[in-house]
Order: structure tokens, then sequence, then C-alpha cells
């Protein structure tokens, strides 16, 4: 392949990263509110003798597991901000699966910008007349 098709080819696939990069970074900064933490539901006996729960309706309740400096901790969230816990949540794991995406990004965009500078650095000063012409 000649130097110049193969800079092309390298240029267009910047280009193509340049544009996934900036789709992560449209979630990474925008301005809503995150909350880290994973939900679900979970479903338990009280240990009220005679309660529903004895008989099989056990209670439903929602809880949020996060790790904080390395231990999870697990608080409940009531069922009238069950949605927006949920919303929170899933806002925050999208920031997280952007911001990888942004650091894998910027390490092919680096890689393909060093192989650039290989395939644009000519081994001697270049003919003046042939710079001329091509
Ligand atoms: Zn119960």
């Amino acid at each position: 392949m000649s130097p110049l098709s193969q800079s092309s080819r390298i240029r267009q696939r910047i280009a193509q990263l340049v544009r996934e990069r900036q789709t992560a970074e449209r979630i990474l900064l925008a301005r809503q509110d995150l909350l880290k933490g994973t939900l679900s539901e979970v479903r338990r006996t009280c240990g009220k003798p005679g309660c529903k729960c004895t008989k099989g309706g056990k209670h439903i309740c929602y809880q949020l597991s996060a790790s904080v400096e390395g231990r999870t901790r697990t608080r409940n969230v009531p069922r009238k901000q069950l949605a927006k816990v949920r919303l929170l949540t899933d806002d925050y794991r999208r920031f997280r699966q952007a911001r990888a995406a942004w650091v894998r990004l910027n390490g092919q965009i680096i890689d393909l910008i060093n192989q650039l500078e290989t395939a644009r650095t000519v081994k001697s000063i270049p003919d003046e007349q042939r710079r001329k012409k091509g």
C-alpha cells in the first residue's frame, strides 16, 4: 500500500473514533445527577406472628447496594423514590460505560496518531522537484 493511501485510511479511522468519543462525551458532560449502586428487589418475611408473609406472601422491598471504600453498603429504597432511584442508577451506569469507552477510544486514537506519524515521516530531506509534483 502506498504511504499516502495508508495515511488516508488512518485519518478516516481516527475521524470515526473521534465521532464515537464525542458520543461518549455527550453522556459524560450531561448535567443530571448520578447515583452509584445496584437496585434490587428483595422478598422477605418480617417475623410478626400471623402476618401474610408466614403463609408465602412475602414482603417486597427495594435495596440499593453500592461499594463504598471497598465495602458494600446497602440502603433501603422507599417505594415512592423507586422510579427516581432507578433513573439515577441507570444514568450512573451509562456514565461509567461512557467513561470506559472514552478511555479505550483515546488509547486507540493515540495508537493511530503514532501510526500516522510513522506513515508521514520521510526518511530523508525531500527532493524539491518531486515534492512540488506530489
Ligand atoms: Zn410480614
